[in-house]
């Protein structure tokens, strides 16, 4: 946390005026009912996520715009523009209306970043459906249980995976009443039991009334990434297209020239929050890449399409440092002028690679499914503090609080203390349950502030640190140890690609520190190194909190949204049972 380790902007970081410069006076005078007046809205009053991110646009400046490049190897790039996008969901809604597709009834997901994928999101919010895009790597059992528990009446998938992952299982998901099948060559499909999608659109109008939604109906459910036990189901509203609104605007700067590419997958919250909703109510041009990651397809996404800002998360940026930093030298990324990254603690050692090799620094931002939309965020024009979330954004207010025996919370005001995180209700998207079950939403508010789980400290100039999920702290001989600090130290050490940390219990000190390592290219596992990396470990953070045990693996168990479960290295490093790995990364 010294000034020494602070990276201060400059000139180059700073050619785009950003759209937030006056933090605390924007703070001060920012309120949600003025945000609220930079959308549309309803005729009637109402408000709908999709007639603000396409609908208006299509009909205004914006409409000759092109909204989407979608990218997938062996075909040209296609491109959408804002006035076909609302085309196109405006058909996919008049299909659930012929369907008699009733209003608040959930429309499921399962596909690729294709562009159905796009249109039936925000034709399902046209119509006032429910909507929950689902990975499209999930097995049988995680699609079906996620269907069940949305009570899903309409699944929108691909013939492929409808046969794959669907058909079979058909009957264990008594609600659905369609199967619409988007062909995966291209044209038509005839498979019993389902509906084409592409001859119902063609034969529906592509004019589909706005449904009148209020900011309080239901619009996504989105499932937690799982990372700590069975996903949750994720209740969000209309309303909080002004939270997208507002983040788009201060977390990702975004501005109407900006090509923008959101690397996250719409199965979890921040495909869609940030790769369907805040650009296209920016009126900005996404890239949407249909491919896994790839080190030379993502540096050559970035220089062939020009993005402009891009945003990311941590596993992505520890893979393109494991692949090393002579790929980059290759490309011209000169388009590019910010660069963004939410889903986990981003390590310093991260920060600064980005500064180094990208020319630019990665700022690092907090959010949860549940929020709907970032929280806490390094800005452009703020100074980064490596290892720091940066600073609650307009609107939001944030605290350390500390849960009290009878249930209430402490407000921490002291900088540097521990505490779990705590936000002030009252953001517009903010979840409104977890799907059937009350009793968990209910315990995880006290009095006006929503507990996150997490764990983070607040230094003096209002910066947040990340220490660690309150469920993987690790208590040894009478300390209180984050895993992320433990993995940043390990991360310093040339050889380290990622590293993941669990407490091992022991019967002296509570818990040991036992940290996973997997290593860059280049370099091979040896006791040597194993040596090596534990002094290393214990220089940077003293005996008490280095790990006293380091193993190797090719790599760490991850969920499908990129965060290290740490809860398997446990599980597996026990013996014990491995839970819910419907969201692991490879997992069936
Ligand atoms: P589950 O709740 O099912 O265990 P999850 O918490 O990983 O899964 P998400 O809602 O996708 O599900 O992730 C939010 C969590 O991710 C946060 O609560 C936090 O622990 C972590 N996270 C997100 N961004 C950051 C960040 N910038 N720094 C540190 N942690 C982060
Ligand atoms: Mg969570």
């Amino acid at each position: 946390m010294e000034s020494s380790s602070i990276i201060r902007k400059t000139a180059v970081d700073l050619r785009v005026a950003p759209n937030l410069i006056d933090y605390e006076g924007e703070r001060a005078s920012f309120s949600w009912p003025v945000v609220g007046r930079e959308l549309a809205g309803l005729p009637g009053g109402g408000i709908n996520i999709a007639w603000e991110a396409v609908g208006r646009h299509a009909r205004g400046a914006l409409r000759d715009k092109v909204a989407y490049r979608f990218l997938a190897r062996g075909t040209p790039a296609y491109s959408v523009t804002y006035e076909r996008l609302a085309e196109l969901a405006g058909r996919f809604c008049s299909v659930l209306r012929q369907l008699h597709v009733g209003k608040g009834e959930r429309v499921f997901i399962l596909a690729g970043r294709i562009p159905e994928l796009y249109v039936a999101v925000l034709g399902s919010l046209q119509h006032g459906a429910v909507v929950s895009p689902l990975f499209s790597a999930f097995g049988p059992e995680p699609i079906a249980t996620r269907v069940n528990l949305g009570e899903g009446s309409v699944l929108v998938t691909t013939d492929a995976l409808y046969e794959r992952k669907v058909a079979k299982w058909r009957d264990r998901m008594p609600t659905l009443k369609h199967v619409l099948l988007v062909a995966d060559d291209g044209g038509t499909t005839a498979v019993p039991g389902t509906l084409d999608l592409a001859t119902l659109m063609a034969q529906t109008p592509s004019a589909c009334e706005v449904a009148p939604t209020s900011a309080e109906d239901m619009a996504l459910l989105h499932f937690t990434s799982g990372t700590t036990g069975t996903p949750k189901g994720a209740v969000h509203v209309h309303g909080a297209v002004a939270t997208h609104w507002a983040t788009g605007r201060y977390a990702l700067d975004l501005h109407t020239d900006d090509i923008y590419w959101c690397t996250a997958d719409p199965g979890w919250v921040t495909g869609t929050s940030y790769g369907i909703v805040a650009p296209l109510l920016h009126g900005v041009t996404s890239v949407v890449d249909r491919e896994e990651f790839d080190a030379e397809r993502w540096y050559g996404i970035l220089q062939d399409e020009k993005v402009s800002v891009w945003y990311t998360a941590p596993t992505a940026v520890r893979m393109l440092m494991k692949a090393g930093s002579d790929i980059v030298k290759k490309y011209t990324l000169s388009g590019l002028r910010f660069v963004a990254s939410v889903g986990e603690p981003l390590n310093p050692e991260a920060v600064w690679w980005g500064k180094e090799v990208l020319g630019l620094p990665i700022h690092d931002n907090w959010w949860q499914t549940e929020t709907g939309g970032i929280m806490i965020a390094n800005t452009p024009a703020f100074d980064i503090k490596p290892g720091s979330m940066g600073r609650p954004l307009p609107g939001i207010e944030a605290a350390i609080v500390q849960r009290q025996e009878d249930g209430s919370i402490k407000v921490v005001k002291t900088p540097g203390k521990e505490g779990e995180l705590a936000l002030k209700r009252g953001w517009p998207s903010m979840f409104r349950g977890y799907l059937n079950n009350e009793e968990r939403y209910r315990k995880s508010f006290a009095g006006e502030w929503y507990l996150t789980g997490d764990l983070a400290q607040r230094d003096a100039d209002g910066y947040y640190w990340f220490v660690g999920r309150a469920d993987d702290v690790i208590k040894s001989a009478g300390h209180l140890i984050g895993p992320f600090e433990v993995e940043s130290a390990l991360m310093e050490h040339p050889a380290v690609a990622e590293a993941g940390v669990i407490g091992k219990p022991d019967p002296v000190v509570g818990e040991v520190v036992k940290a996973f390592v997997s290593l860059k290219m280049g370099f091979e596992e040896s006791e040597a190194l194993r040596m090596e990396l534990l002094g290393h470990a214990r220089k940077r953070l003293g005996a008490a909190v280095a790990p006293k045990e380091i193993a190797f693996l090719p790599s760490l168990p991850r969920t499908r949204s990129g965060k290290i479960m740490r809860r398997l290295l446990k599980a597996r490093e026990l013996g014990l049972p491995e839970g819910d790995t419907s969201t692991l990364e490879g997992g069936a």
